[in-house]
């Protein structure tokens, strides 16, 4: 992805906000930050979803907590967010 692609790509995720919120606890549009799935390989290239502050460095937080911990809390993984993330984001094209 270019820079700009990646920007636009990055404003679609912040317009859905927290997916956590969304799919999980079923509030959509959560103001959120960008999170980075880490995978093995380059950071750059990190898929990402959206989170609030709370559910990405708080508390309740995946950095918070620890991504095991956290996908346990809430029982969803964060793969299975980015798919629903990238599948929002397909349908609304
Ligand atoms: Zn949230
Ligand atoms: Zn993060």
């Amino acid at each position: 992805m270019t820079t700009k692609e990646q920007k636009k790509h990055y404003s679609k995720i912040a317009d859905l906000g927290c997916s956590l919120c969304r799919f999980v606890l079923g509030y959509p549009g959560t103001l959120c930050e960008i999170h980075h799935i880490r995978r093995a390989g380059k950071r750059s290239n990190a898929p990402v979803i959206g989170l609030c502050p709370e559910h990405h460095r708080g508390n309740t937080g995946v950095h918070g907590m620890g991504r095991k911990a956290w996908e346990r809390q809430f029982n969803i993984t964060e793969e299975i967010l980015l798919e629903k993330t990238e599948d929002l984001i397909n349908a609304t094209k």
